[in-house]
């Protein structure tokens, strides 16, 4: 059972259910060898409960599915647009927007606007799109995320922060006008959605301005963030979560966006900034990669169903249910004795593969074997945060070692009922218990880029 507190339930009900097919173990271990033992290979009708991701697989509401018959299909000046425009400006508050077709069309498009080859681009720990963009652009990526970010046990309320001590040393050894702009991303993914401070916002945002460097929000999961400000920073408790998130956007220059995430849809992303010499590139950019700057690779109804997404989503209600389900999961593991990352973060729980298998060596990706034999056994599909995902060195071509080894699973938005976590939860807890007959793997197919979606593996 959970930790004793007042009982929860969402504030939605279901209006229409998809039936999930449900298969034996034998089935499913045909099933994983087939896919390389890579979850990311696996047809998804063989999966029971899809834990792969929370991107794009939110479950939209009526209210959303009202707006697709809205679609304004027009190829310029979609009204679906300027709704759009109007909605991030009130909830967001930047002045400029360019949609695209999801974030990494968003990434692609500021790093070349903004970064020019030799150029480094500090963040708060990696995420593999991001870094991958602002590689192909020519930047060098720098970890300056506080230390214990990479550890997978703490209790520190904020994980996600900046060290700012990290920030202002790379500052003095390369120059502020080497440095392309800061990436906060908050809740940090690849560091089990960890949350950023607004305290610690401002100082990156005071530090980055005195030397003239642009702050670059990945908010993809901003309001996510907003919410673990408002319970846990103090002076928050009585803001809500549009007055929170509005203030934090306001420490940052321009934010790369993934409405898949945050925003309750199947599709859709934005980039938006507030200098508009910075706008103008991404409008000229736009048509060549994505589409008129009034679509960008989106249908008006993909627009729509986003604004609307964005109108519920900074509910506080909403969100609380969110983050109380993810909880949820992650104390019925923790009581068990299973070891995740802590404190449990804002979209997903995360198994500590290191600790879950210690026989297994990081070069035999003991994450990656966990997430393969969490499906063989119970149908639940996860996916590998570690060595795998962390791809190889940019410089030596060496395979990069992640301190954190990790399997990510992550809650899809008001997709699965409390039972369904009750069914993963005993799983996992099953799956602990025979721990030391598990093998790990061999990479035999290594694609060149962001390896993890599509590498294939063997059974040692
Ligand atoms: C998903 C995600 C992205 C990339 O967005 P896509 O829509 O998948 O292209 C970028 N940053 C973070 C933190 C994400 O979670």
């Amino acid at each position: 059972m959970a930790k004793k507190q007042k009982p929860w339930a969402e504030p939605y009900k279901i209006k229409m259910v998809e039936p999930l097919k449900v298969t034996n173990s034998e089935y499913r271990l045909e099933k994983m060898k087939e896919a390389g033992w890579n979850t990311f290979l696996l047809h998804s009708e063989d999966v029971y409960i899809d834990l792969l991701t929370d991107s794009g697989t939110n479950a939209m509401s009526d209210y959303q599915w009202a707006g697709m018959m809205l679609g304004d299909e027009a190829y310029a000046g979609s009204k679906n647009y300027y709704y759009l425009e109007a909605n991030v400006q009130k909830y967001y508050g930047y002045k400029y927007l360019v949609p695209t077709h999801q974030g990494r069309g968003a990434e692609n498009m500021l790093s070349k606007a903004l970064i020019k080859p030799g150029d480094f681009v500090p963040g708060n720990m990696f995420f593999t799109t991001t870094r991958q963009h602002q590689e192909i652009a020519g930047g060098t990526f720098v970890d300056v995320i506080i230390d214990e970010a990479h550890e997978a046990k703490g209790t520190h309320p904020f994980k996600g922060n900046v060290d700012l001590q990290k920030f202002e040393n790379l500052i003095n050894k390369v120059g502020a006008d080497k440095i392309a702009y800061i990436t906060i991303g908050a809740p940090v993914n690849m560091a089990g959605g960890q949350p950023v401070s607004m305290e610690n916002m401002k100082q990156v945002h005071a530090l980055a301005h005195k030397h003239g460097i642009k702050v670059v929000l990945d908010a993809t999961r901003n309001i996510e963030n907003a919410y673990f400000i408002q319970q846990r920073e103090p002076g928050y408790q009585n803001k809500s979560l549009a007055e929170i998130h509005k203030e934090f956007c306001s420490y940052s220059d321009a934010a790369t966006m993934s409405g898949k995430k945050d925003l309750l849809v199947n599709i859709g992303g934005f980039v938006a900034c507030n200098d508009f010499e910075v706008f103008e590139e991404l409008r000229n950019m736009v048509v060549v990669y994505e589409g008129l700057h009034t679509y960008g690779g989106l249908a008006g109804r993909d627009m729509e169903a986003m604004s609307r997404g964005l109108e519920e989503a900074i509910q506080d209600d909403y969100m609380a249910s969110r983050i109380k389900q993810v909880e949820y999961f992650g104390n019925l593991l923790l009581d068990a004795g299973i070891p995740i990352v802590e404190p449990i973060g804002g979209h997903g729980v995360f198994l500590d593969a290191k600790r879950f298998y210690p026989h297994i060596p990081q070069t035999e990706y003991p994450a990656q074997a966990l997430a393969a034999h969490l499906y063989i056994d119970s149908g639940i599909r996860a996916m590998e945060r570690g060595a795998v995902s962390a791809g190889r060195n940019k410089e030596t071509g060496e395979n990069n070692m992640p301190n954190l080894e990790l399997v990510r699973l992550t809650v899809p938005r008001r997709v699965y009922t409390q039972s369904h976590f009750d069914f993963a939860a005993y799983s996992i807890v099953e799956l602990f218990e025979k721990r030391e007959q598990a093998k790990g793997l061999k990479m035999v197919y290594e694609p060149k880029y962001l390896r993890f979606f599509q590498a294939r593996f063997e059974s040692l």
